[in-house]
């Protein structure tokens, strides 16, 4: 963007005259039409947030807007990453001590003046449409989606819910059953979808955007309505059937305890949603309390562990060209998410059938990514199945995801010596194999690591970068910030058995079958961890990652630990050898038959159960921290909530374990020590945290 001419995406440009320069975060200007575009391109930053100066500076330009006032007003971004990624989170902390309603009401004065200004106000979104940016954008007359734009209101994931008039906005825009269930869940809108349910009068390219709004500042585009089912909801009987459904629905995704802004809305929705100005004094109340609660100051810590992992794949990524040994399970995965992110992918395996399942397997997953036909053509241009391994020579990095047998991947990696480029990484994805055993086969001991990647790839965030004893740096943060640039979060660590997530993990899962064998159900095991808000309960758990899976990892961390583990079950080997695997088979300790099993138990938890399972993780994690596999507590809290999706509202287990207090925990692991044995025992590692 140079002087007054703007360029939106690399396509159009806009002539906005002397003032198309920009003051503050906004670059503003008159076209020769008479139309007034206000452009948000905050200072210092690739991506739009809405904050307290956006919004200081939006008055500014609309209280001029009403002394002079133009033929048409338009707000968009000027940034490539999209329109704007909602409220700027960082400034929360102080809003929540204090003074939350009062700048709350500030913003909604400058909206409802947007909204009563005497032109029409026209929003053009392209990507992102997020939040507050999603608030901004109904407070116009009229939303332009540009081709492939987004909205969503993601509030519900910082345990709050809209607070700048989308409670209310939206329910009058659209059907508003369809738009309280975007703000009670977070999901987005892609943009055909944002046109069907009636959020954006207009779907265009960015080449006809400056068209679209001529004819809209023309009076040709007609204005979405709400509907009848609008009209119907604003009688109290109606709306309070619907809340009732509503809430019912929640219970069954979250409880009121853990998560109290889905119920807080749906309230706010029944009691004033036949009057906006009483619903938006509302908003604002709500809103300042939610913001208080422990909850969304956990969940908001969530938010900056992701960002904390994502600043360690900061680095420039120089891997261009990926070739995947494997075709399984998680080679397709993966090589599909490093396709999706425009990486050249080769993928090679003995099996020419798992080749050419693989294909079929990448194009589920664009659709489930709800890429469009042009994404999901090039990124499967970009994936070439590869049978003799060519594109082991051209790759900056081969990972190996071929069957977890130390003698399987010691032949691959024979095979690769003299084949692979000068400074190519060669990382393995094994989940329980010492990466420095690994390292002696490997062609080049310093450009070897573990890349540990979840199943499934395409869902769970995060990967565990494995520094073995001869990596260097320079391969690990190549690794990191390749991670980075496939949209993955890094947790950088050293080897150990079971990395972090799998030694935090196991635990839970062996003592749960440790509970099952002294006749605790299975159904109070698994409502105990989704009573304290775990995901799952253990059972399930074990039963989904597959009991083969699970006992191989248990007696993998059993021998390789210098810790006492909870005894490996009989009822667990016994299930191996029958082969009711979990999930796969359709049968484990649950019966899979009809899809995922929901355990029901309404009594009380035994004594203790809760403990059991979780305080044995705290102390792994006590542990990694100690012997230096982990980095930080907040990297051990991000790894464990972004791989296995760990309790979010308590901030991780570090964070759960100091507001507990470490003196309480201590002392209840003694007393467990006494009455179930040594695995209890707390290591020497709490003496030194926090
Ligand atoms: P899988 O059994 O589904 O796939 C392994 C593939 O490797 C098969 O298609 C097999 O034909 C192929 N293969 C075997 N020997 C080969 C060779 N010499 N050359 C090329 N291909 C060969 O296994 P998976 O579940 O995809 O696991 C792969 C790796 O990922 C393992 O190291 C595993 O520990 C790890 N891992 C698995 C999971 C999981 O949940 N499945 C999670 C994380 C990591």
């Amino acid at each position: 963007m140079t002087g007054n001419v703007l360029t939106f995406l690399g396509e159009t440009k806009l002539e906005l005259g002397a003032a198309g320069e920009r003051t503050g975060n906004w670059r503003t200007g008159r076209d020769e039409a008479g139309i007034l575009w206000l452009v948000l391109d905050k200072a210092d930053t690739n991506t739009n947030t809405i904050s307290e100066d956006v919004i200081r500076e939006l008055d500014e330009h609309i209280r001029s807007a009403e002394t002079d006032l133009p033929k048409a007003l338009v707000i968009r971004s000027a940034k490539k990453s999209g329109f704007a990624a909602g409220a700027d989170i960082t400034s929360f902390e102080a809003m929540s001590d204090s003074g939350a309603a009062e700048l709350l009401k500030q913003g909604h004065d400058v909206l409802d003046r947007i909204e009563a200004l005497k032109c029409p106000t026209i929003c053009v979104v392209h990507g992102a449409a997020l939040g507050a940016g999603f608030e901004l954008a109904l407070a116009c007359d009229y939303r332009v989606a540009v081709d492939g734009a987004t909205f969503a209101f993601p509030e519900v994931q910082l345990g709050l819910h809209p607070g700048l008039g989308g409670t209310f906005r939206l329910p009058s825009l659209i059907d508003p059953t369809e738009a309280l269930t975007m703000m009670l869940t977070g999901k987005t809108a892609y943009t055909k979808r944002a046109k069907k349910l009636g959020i954006a009068e207009l779907v265009v390219e960015e080449r006809h955007v400056a068209k679209a709004v001529r004819d809209i500042a023309d009076g040709n585009v007609e204005k979405n309505k709400p509907g009848l089912k609008a009209r119907a909801l604003e009688f109290d009987q109606a709306r309070s059937l619907v809340a009732r459904k509503m809430r019912s629905e929640t219970e069954k995704k979250a409880s009121k305890e853990h998560y109290p802004a889905p119920y807080a809305l749906i309230d706010l929705w029944e009691e004033h949603g036949s009057d906006e100005k009483e619903m938006q004094a509302a908003e604002i109340r709500s809103f300042a309390d939610l913001l208080k609660t422990d909850t969304s100051k956990n969940l908001r810590r969530v938010f900056f562990l992701r960002q904390s992992l994502k600043d360690a794949a900061r680095g420039d990524d120089d891997i261009s060209h990926v070739h995947i040994i494997g075709a399984g399970a998680m080679g397709v995965e993966i090589a599909t998410v490093c396709a999706i992110k425009g990486k050249q992918v080769t993928i090679s395996d003995l099996e020419t059938e798992a080749l050419g399942k693989a294909v079929k397997l990448a194009d589920n997953i664009c659709k489930d990514k709800h890429l469009s036909g042009i994404e999901s053509r090039d990124a499967l241009d970009r994936l070439m199945p590869d049978p003799h391994g060519y594109g082991i020579a051209h790759a900056d990095l081969i990972i190996e995801a071929a069957s977890e047998e130390v003698d399987v991947k010691k032949k691959i990696y024979a095979g690769l010596k003299g084949k692979m480029k000068k400074d190519a990484i060669l990382a393995s994805n094994t989940s329980s194999i010492s990466v420095d055993l690994l390292a002696g086969h490997a062609p080049l001991k310093t450009t070897f690591a573990g890349l540990h990647f979840f199943n499934p790839v395409s869902k769970i965030d995060l990967v565990e970068v494995i520094k073995g004893k001869s990596t260097n740096a320079k391969t690990v943060n190549r690794l990191a910030a390749f991670c980075g640039a496939i949209g993955k979060l890094p947790a950088q660590l050293r080897d150990y058995p079971g990395f972090l997530v799998n030694r935090v993990l196991t635990p839970y899962l062996m003592e749960a079958m440790v509970l099952m064998e002294e006749g605790v159900s299975k159904e109070a095991i698994d409502t105990a961890a989704l009573r304290f808000g775990m995901p799952m309960g253990p059972v399930t758990l074990a039963d989904q990652v597959g009991l083969d899976i699970g006992l191989h990892v248990a007696e993998s961390l059993s021998d390789n630990l210098d810790k006492t583990m909870p005894k490996i079950s009989d009822a667990l080997r016994r299930k191996v050898e029958n082969g009711e695997l979990g999930k796969k088979s359709g049968k484990g300790f649950y019966d899979w038959s009809d899809g995922t099993p929901h355990p029901k138990y309404d009594d009380e938890i035994p004594k203790d159960v809760t403990d059991r399972l979780i305080l044995p993780m705290l102390d792994a994690c006590v542990e990694l921290l100690r012997k230096g596999i982990a980095e930080s507590e907040n990297q051990v809290d991000g790894a464990m909530i972004f791989a296995t999706g760990w309790a979010p509202f308590r901030g991780g287990p570090m964070h759960y374990a100091h507001s507990r207090g470490i003196s309480e925990i201590v002392a209840k692991l003694k007393e467990l020590e006494v009455a179930h044995g040594p695995r209890f025992a707390p290591d020497d590692g709490w003496s030194t945290v926090g």
